[in-house]
């Protein structure tokens, strides 16, 4: 058991169990013992942490990223300064290949303006020393972050947000919570009526059917109306990659350590955890906010149609053979159906009267 288990176990014994956003935010963002946050953790995304994102098996994903960024930047009419804001930088890798590659447009790199949302103390330390020289700002949420022209950009940042999860009973929906068992371990449990959060689901305007799981995450809901926000009041084009799907139904909660999945309610802290983002409902926030959406589009498709291919063809150039075989797994890995070319999927969410984004066909 973790520090921060006996510290969930004592609020279950004050306030009885708790729901999954409270378990989830605690688990991952506790100041002191919080996955992501605490200030001991360096990079737990690579090849030698506990699972690996895009930007980390491949430069082509940060690069065309940077690429789709300056074409936004022109779309909103070059304005000097643009703030470049990323959710969850990770190791800084994807911003660090992103900038390399907006370098090359003219103006651009005279107007950036660095921020940086990121809880985590340890690795604001690992992106401080990977981008240090675009000069960063860091923001514990997007609330600081000034006003103005922004690109946002969030790869793998929402699938980490608080979700509810509600179970089809006989009687309808139930919050699914956690409380312990007589010797201390955790389990989950349903409410016994309605609670806080069964506002949420009520929205959903069906019963629930028993062995129905379903799952709402108001802090992604809420956090894609402030970014919406934002594209109205100013110039703005945000781009969100995640993995996940159009809907709510279903379980996705996963814990997930040395690259396998691992117990949700083990060891809280030491675990990563993770839910399917429900595109829709971030494109339904952003419409009703006034603000335009394009995609959800598969990442397979978005990176195709960014031109990850001909990326490919010019790293091939003057490669070694093993190199050339690392650019190749690589690029299967990042667009193959069976890979994360179908989960993930990429939305756009910006200013109103915009043109079509790169990579969305719309
Ligand atoms: N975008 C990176 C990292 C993804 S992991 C990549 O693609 O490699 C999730 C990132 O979001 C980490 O940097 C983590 O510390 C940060 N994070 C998670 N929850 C957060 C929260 N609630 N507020 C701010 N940052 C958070």
């Amino acid at each position: 058991m973790t520090a921060l288990a006996d510290k969930i176990r004592r609020t279950i014994r004050l306030t009885g169990p708790i729901t999954i956003a409270e378990y989830m935010a605690t688990a991952l963002s506790d100041p002191e013992h919080g996955y992501y946050a605490s200030p001991r953790r360096r990079a737990p995304m690579g090849a030698d942490g506990d699972f690996v994102t895009a930007p980390e098996i491949s430069q082509m994903f940060g690069e065309l990223i940077g690429l789709w960024c300056a074409d936004r930047w022109q779309a909103l009419g070059a304005p000097n300064p643009v703030r470049i804001v990323e959710l969850g930088p990770g190791r800084g890798t994807l911003m660090s290949d992103a900038l390399r590659a907006m370098h090359a447009v003219p103006g651009l790199t005279e107007a950036i303006d660095l921020h940086l949302v990121e809880t985590g103390r340890g690795l604001r330390d690992v992106q401080g020393v990977v981008l240090g020289d675009a000069d960063p700002h860091w923001h514990d949420d997007l609330t600081s972050v000034p006003d103005g022209p922004i690109l946002l950009i969030a790869n793998e940042f929402f699938d980490a947000l608080p979700i509810h999860q509600y179970v089809g009973t006989r009687d309808g929906w139930r919050e699914r919570l956690i409380g312990t068992k007589s010797n201390g371990d955790f389990v989950f449990c349903n409410s016994s009526g309605r609670t806080r959060a069964s506002a949420f689901i009520d929205m959903l305007g069906a019963p629930g059917m028993p062995g129905d799981i379903a799952e709402i995450s108001p802090a992604s809901i809420s956090l894609a109306g402030l970014i919406s926000a934002r594209a109205v009041a100013a110039p703005c084009a945000a781009l969100i990659i995640d993995y996940g799907r159009c809907g709510m139904l279903g379980d996705s909660l996963k814990g997930i350590v040395d690259h396998h999945e691992g117990s949700i309610l083990d060891r809280p802290g030491d675990v990563d955890l993770s839910a399917h983002v429900d595109f829709a409902a971030l494109a339904r926030a952003a419409t009703e906010a006034g603000a335009s959406v394009f995609g959800p589009t598969p990442q397979g498709a978005f990176l195709r149609s960014l031109g990850i291919e001909m990326r490919a063809d010019i790293l091939r150039r003057g490669a070694t053979p093993t190199q050339v075989g690392s650019i190749d797994t690589a690029l299967h890995r990042l667009t193959d159906v069976g890979q994360m070319g179908e989960l993930f999927k990429a939305i756009a969410i910006v200013s109103p009267n915009q043109t079509p984004p790169p990579g969305f066909s719309q």
